[in-house]
């Protein structure tokens, strides 16, 4: 019976949060719900343990204006950087 409750209730709810937790983060959600599918909760925890993806962290960074675009190299660098640690030039 419990084995029962896990297929109807439990794995169609992992298949929805597993991707959406994952897009959340900037990953993928279609692979997340191809792994929710064949391992249900266990894509769910996967979910949740991901990092994510540092590209997001640097979007939210400049349109928060915490970020702004090194003038010489074009790499994102804090806003109070008086040098760049990528290109080492000084920030005007
Ligand atoms: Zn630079």
């Amino acid at each position: 019976m419990i084995e029962f409750a896990l297929l109807v209730f439990v794995w169609p709810l992992c298949v929805i949060l597993a991707p959406v937790i994952a897009w959340s983060k900037g990953r993928s959600g279609c692979s997340f719900a191809i792994l929710a599918v064949l391992f249900g909760p266990l894509a769910v925890l996967a979910s949740m343990i991901v990092s994510p993806d540092p590209e997001i962290k640097i979007r939210k960074g400049l349109a928060s204006g915490k970020l702004v675009r090194c003038v010489w190299c074009r790499e994102p660098v804090h806003l109070d950087a008086a040098v760049c640690p990528h290109c080492q030039r000084d920030n005007p």
